[in-house]
């Protein structure tokens, strides 16, 4: 190839990036952003604030007793740090409270252990202590399968998943950061990732029978507990809730009627599967309480505001999801995201900004049941063009944009564009004063599974960071806790997040959207 001149090369970039020019000239407060690192490294409160929400807070499950008492406390602490209009604001009906009390599992026979497990969210208690022999039926699925277990369940402890293979890698190599090749795969996708599969999945097989179909028979036959592993992690329980709740919207009744559900380590299952099928009996011995709430309830987000000057009624958004499973306090998944946002709007208090658009913090409910809590939010406040009954709203066109914390608690490495090609530019430009950190990747690809894409669906811009995994594999596990976070990777999130809100929130112009398709 021919040496190609400096300065022709110069010319030819300038006018290309002329071409992409979004509508405004990005700057950047470089003193500002000074400020910001400086209060954000030098005097960092993050690890405190998400040491005490996991710590002392613990467990965030969408309307339960334990999140309540969470988000009291996230509004203190909002208000506490001098944000005003903070709110407890409930979106939507979402069933009765449920939390886990008290639970234990044994294994008496053939030999005495001691079992890792965690009830399944919505699930029934026992009454009291049972003792009961283990019945594998984990080849369950048609209809026709049920004739084998008729008149054999009863009073036992049903085991209803096939064993997990342990993923041993997790535990030998643990996770390494991303790569120097993914980083520049991202970056040189050229159109966004779609956010749904092209082809749909096939039917399913009508005669296959759905797990809450499957939970009825063993109820039906009358079976003291069910027993499941969904986790592959050594260690680690994975469980969600009760099957068929969207439907029955969490309701008390069905979730009385149902079976206790407990999710057990894959070790301590595989274990009571391998001696069940060499034909030798297992006993156990579990108790679960749960408390049931008695009537339905709302569940809620916590906003609070930092209110802008001249440009107050338009509005940056930063947050993150303030629920979880049951089973952890959810550190990587999302106390870390809440803890950073919460973190960026102290440091832009601490400095004394004076902010021109009013700056605004959520902690989302019913993230991890679908997104609930910023959707509903989005359609209340904002509205949705493509949803008749959200309407568009005044604010719509107030808003700026939102930005989200989700992919577990590894630093931010860039930021996805999410098709956005227009915002490109302003990015770049943000993420400049960053670079000893890593920050240096803009992806045009749309990413999902989290909060932002309530944002994005409506039209408005709403963005996640590209994130290293470092502290994520634990996420809806029962391991999710502190100590899988690292204190350098979230102050650095922080002073990243507190500029690009910071930014956004004085900029000439509110951040330019795509088209809406
Ligand atoms: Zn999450």
């Amino acid at each position: 190839m021919k040496p190609f001149p400096r300065a022709l090369a110069a010319v030819i970039l300038l006018v290309a990036i002329s071409a992409f020019a979004s509508d405004q000239t990005p700057t950047v407060d470089w003193d500002t952003v000074a400020k910001i690192r400086e209060e954000g490294l030098q005097r960092s409160e993050v690890m405190d604030i998400v040491g005490y929400m996991t710590d002392v807070l613990g467990a965030r499950l969408t309307l339960s007793e334990d999140m309540k008492r969470a988000q009291a406390w996230a509004k203190d602490k909002m208000e506490k740090l001098g944000l005003t209009n903070v709110v407890v604001e409930p979106f939507m009906d979402y069933g009765a409270a449920w939390d886990n009390e008290y639970f234990s599992l044994h294994m008496l026979e053939p030999d005495y252990q001691p079992m890792v497990g965690f009830p399944l969210a919505h699930t029934a208690g026992t009454k009291g202590k049972v003792v009961c022999p283990a019945v594998i039926a984990s080849d369950i699925q048609t209809k026709k399968d049920l004739d084998r277990y008729r008149g054999k369940l009863k009073g036992a402890a049903v085991l209803i998943t096939p064993p997990f293979t342990l993923d041993m890698a997790a535990l030998t190599q643990g996770v390494a950061r991303r790569t120097p090749e993914e980083m520049k795969q991202m970056e040189e996708a050229v159109v966004p990732t779609p956010q749904r599969p092209a082809t749909p999945p096939p039917p399913l097989n009508p005669d296959l029978l759905k797990p809450e179909e499957k939970l009825e028979f063993f109820r039906a036959e009358g079976a003291a507990v069910v027993l499941q592993c969904e986790s592959g992690m050594p260690g680690a329980v994975r469980g969600f809730a009760r099957p068929g709740t969207k439907d029955d919207k969490w309701s008390r009744e069905k979730t009385l009627g149902t079976l206790p559900i407990v999710a057990v380590t894959p070790e301590h299952y595989n274990r009571m599967y391998r001696i069940l099928k060499r034909n030798i009996p297992v006993k156990i011995e579990a108790e679960v309480r749960n408390r049931v709430g008695e009537k339905v309830e709302k569940a809620a987000n916590v906003v609070g505001e930092f209110p802008g000057t001249d440009l107050a009624d338009e509005v940056v958004m930063v947050g993150a999801h303030f629920d979880s499973w049951h089973a952890s306090p959810g550190a990587s998944d999302d106390a870390a995201g809440c803890a950073v946002a919460l973190e960026a709007v102290r440091i832009l208090k601490a400095i004394g900004v004076k902010p021109r658009r009013t700056i605004r913090l959520a902690f989302w409910g019913g993230e991890e049941q679908g997104l609930h809590g910023s959707r509903e939010y989005v359609n209340a406040h904002f509205g949705n063009p493509k949803d008749p009954k959200a309407g568009i709203k005044p604010e719509y066109e107030k808003f700026s944009s939102y930005f989200n914390q989700d992919y577990g608690a590894g630093q931010f490495r860039g930021i996805y564009l999410q098709g956005n090609e227009r915002v490109r530019r302003l990015f770049a430009a943000w993420m400049e004063p960053f670079r000893d950190f890593g920050l240096t990747t803009i992806s045009i690809q749309s990413v999902g599974s989290t909060d932002h894409v309530s944002f994005d669906a409506a039209g408005l811009p709403g963005f996640q960071f590209i994130q290293d995994r470092i502290g994520g594999t634990a996420g809806h596990t029962n391991m999710d806790f502190f100590d899988t976070l690292r204190a350098e990777d979230l102050m650095k999130n922080a002073v990243v997040e507190a500029a690009f809100v910071y930014h956004a929130a004085m900029a000439d112009q509110r951040i330019p959207r795509k088209q809406l398709k």
